[in-house]
């Protein structure tokens, strides 16, 4: 354990710097982007959705006891062949109903509107009406919209079509529609299994959701003033909660979301979004293409095989086609326009979404959307370990490497995560937040590297008791200024220097004293030159300034400069005593006093030893 607070603490500027960074990006991700940004977002997280969706879909088995009869587009022609128009006369469903119910399928639901401001043949209708009387496993779609009501009045919904169902106002809040269209009322009057079949899409054209119930008004038809709510499942959803009641048993009387949004249907559960939208999960190839996940029927081949039966022939279909199933019909005619993009399909027709709630229901894996504490949690320890390999891998290609494979576990984890528990976690947000942590996480290293270098380099390079460069960087910096001399045909020159008397100075006040004059002299030594010279410690009390770009004369002069300043102002020890400090000097120029570091030295020493030998405190010169 206190290895672990050592590592905090050694640390502690690290896991500062990449808690600074997840914090600020954060925060430019939760405050600062505006609509767009967050439209941005949503839309690559459903794509997101979309592609895991279709790589999961591959394994999931569809239920056979669902199959589909379809308007498709032979069926469309072949009945506008045979009755001169569409919609066709209404009695034409109640055939197909009455050829499908001789095989004694469990339901048979209708995803056709039955409108009653369209077409009305008497005669028709009242023999399409009677498989009401007939039976009671059939369900009936109603559409919702929001028109105008000067354009049509909105109508009163018998009651008993809508739903009691208990839940949270404040964390659901049903789609409210204003509007209806109305569908024959005497089915209204026959039955109560209707349901709504509104789906809309979201902001890209997918549809990946249904509304399980939505809301519409009861009016006073006098004011037109709403009464008060009242809510409307999914036709689906009705027919899911007695399918589940008469073949499981499961007793669902009363409608309860409970407290993690969930409506609780029995042993299955429909997670629901704030709009009291369910995601569904798709299955495999499904719509038009010829590998159908769902079994489907054309309209023309029952309505051929009824002909084959009224003339004692061979039908086409199977007479157990339709025993014992659910049994969809709805439209698959492009023409018609009930045509969904979803997850896995282009064009899937609406009746299989229908198909495919039944189906989500059955086998209880509705999409579940994870709750934001998950999100982010997911999201910081992505973002952790992302800043982690960033920062403590050496080699820059392995920390790209390993976070590629960090990354791509994400991926297949959130996968995963659907496959296994129909959960649908975030992945843009976790994947922004990754990279800008790694990409942050390298500039903070790359910053602390080079403070370290910077750091260590002044320590290889200078001379602690003066802090002047050391004799190891005057070596080298005087063989640099050859080189470059001689690249550029320049001079400069070389300033050595010497305290005079020094040992006795010593010896008289001491060695701290000595060294407070060494710094002391060091400091003169700077404030006498350019920034651009080096001004260096020789050893000892041996000092020595390269003098960039500077001539012979021009060095004589600021060595003068140099003795001057040292000898001309006191130094004072303590505050009581001021004591005199003198140097002596020698310069050498390159080229003309040597032509290598050692020439060069060795040159300035004897001027400086001249000057020793004149009396000290002054520039010395060989004649
Ligand atoms: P001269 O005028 O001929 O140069 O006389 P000097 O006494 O300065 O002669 P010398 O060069 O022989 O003596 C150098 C002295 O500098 C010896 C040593 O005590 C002192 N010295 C060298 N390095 C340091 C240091 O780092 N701190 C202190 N306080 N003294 C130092
Ligand atoms: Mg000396
Ligand atoms: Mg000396």
């Amino acid at each position: 354990m206190s290895n672990f607070f050592n590592f905090i603490y050694r640390h502690r500027y690290d896991i500062f710097s990449i808690l600074v960074l997840v914090l600020l990006t954060t925060f430019v991700i939760t405050f600062l982007p505006q609509k767009e940004t967050k439209e941005l977002i949503n839309y690559m997280e459903n794509k997101s959705f979309d592609i895991r969706q279709r790589i999961i879909s591959k394994e999931k088995k569809s239920n056979n006891d669902i199959v589909i009869i379809t308007v498709d587009d032979p069926s469309y022609e072949f009945l506008i062949e045979k009755y001169g128009d569409w919609p066709v006369p209404r009695n034409v469903y109640g055939d197909i109903v009455e050829y499908v119910q001789s095989q004694n399928p469990k339901y048979i639901v209708f995803d056709l509107l039955f409108i009653k401001s369209l077409k009305r043949i008497p005669g028709s209708d009242s023999k399409f009406l009677k498989i009401y009387d007939k039976y009671d496993n059939i369900y009936t779609a109603l559409n919702f919209d929001d028109y105008d009501y000067n354009l049509r009045i909105p109508p009163i919904i018998d009651k008993k079509i809508s739903s009691n169902i208990k839940f949270n106002e404040n964390n659901i809040k049903p789609i409210k529609f204003t509007n209806c269209r109305t569908i024959l009322q005497e089915i209204i009057d026959k039955t109560d299994k209707i349901g709504h079949i509104n789906t809309p899409k979201a902001d890209d054209g997918f549809t990946r959701e249904i509304p399980v119930f939505v809301s519409y008004p009861e009016y006073n038809q006098d004011t037109l003033k709403e009464v008060k709510q009242n809510n409307y499942l999914y036709l689906t959803i009705k027919l899911c909660i007695d399918y589940l009641n008469k073949y499981e048993n499961a007793n669902i009387t009363d409608l309860i979301v409970n407290n993690n949004n969930e409506l609780i249907l029995g042993s299955r559960t429909i997670p629901l979004t704030q709009n009291a939208k369910t995601i569904l999960n798709w299955y495999g190839d499904t719509g038009l293409v010829d590998n159908t996940t769902f079994k489907y029927v054309s309209f023309w081949e029952i309505i051929k095989s009824i002909e084959a039966e009224k003339n004692n022939e061979k039908s086409i279909l199977d007479s157990d086609t339709f025993k014992d199933k659910i049994v969809f019909i709805g439209t698959s005619v492009f023409s018609l326009s009930d045509i969904k993009t979803v997850p896995t399909s282009k064009s899937l027709p609406g009746v299989e979404l229908h198909a495919t709630l039944f189906n989500n229901v059955l086998d209880n894996n509705l999409i579940h959307k994870a709750s934001l504490q998950y999100n982010i949690i997911i999201a910081v320890l992505l973002a952790l370990l992302s800043g982690y390999t960033a920062f403590k891998i050496r080699s820059v290609y392995i920390s790209v490497f390993l976070f590629s494979i960090l990354i791509m576990s994400f991926l297949y984890f959130s996968t995963y995560i659907m496959k296994a528990y129909n959960v649908w976690i975030w992945i843009v947000i976790p994947l922004i937040f990754a990279l800008l942590i790694f990409v942050s996480s390298f500039i903070v290293k790359y910053l602390l590297k080079s403070r370290d270098f910077e750091y260590t380099y002044k320590l290889a390079t200078t001379d602690g008791l003066t802090e002047l460069f050391n004799h190891r960087f005057f070596q080298e910096q005087i063989k640099n200024k050859i080189e470059y001399a001689n690249k550029t045909k320049g001079e400069f020159s070389l300033i050595l220097l010497d305290i005079d008397f020094f040992k006795k100075f010593n010896d008289k006040y001491g060695h701290q004293a000595g060294d407070a004059v060494l710094r002391h002299v060091a400091k003169t030594l700077k404030s006498c030159v350019r920034t651009e010279d080096y001004v260096c410690r020789y050893g000892g009390e041996e000092m020595t300034i390269i003098l960039n770009n500077t001539k012979n004369d021009a060095a004589i002069k600021i060595a003068q400069k140099i003795c001057d300043t040292i000898a001309g102002k006191k130094y004072e020890l303590t505050p009581d005593l001021e004591v005199n400090i003198t140097v002596s000097l020698g310069v050498a120029t390159y080229p003309h006093n040597g032509k290598t570091s050692t020439e060069l030295i060795e040159y300035a020493d004897k001027c400086l030893y001249k000057a020793k030998e004149n009396g000290r405190n002054q520039v010395g010169f060989i004649e």
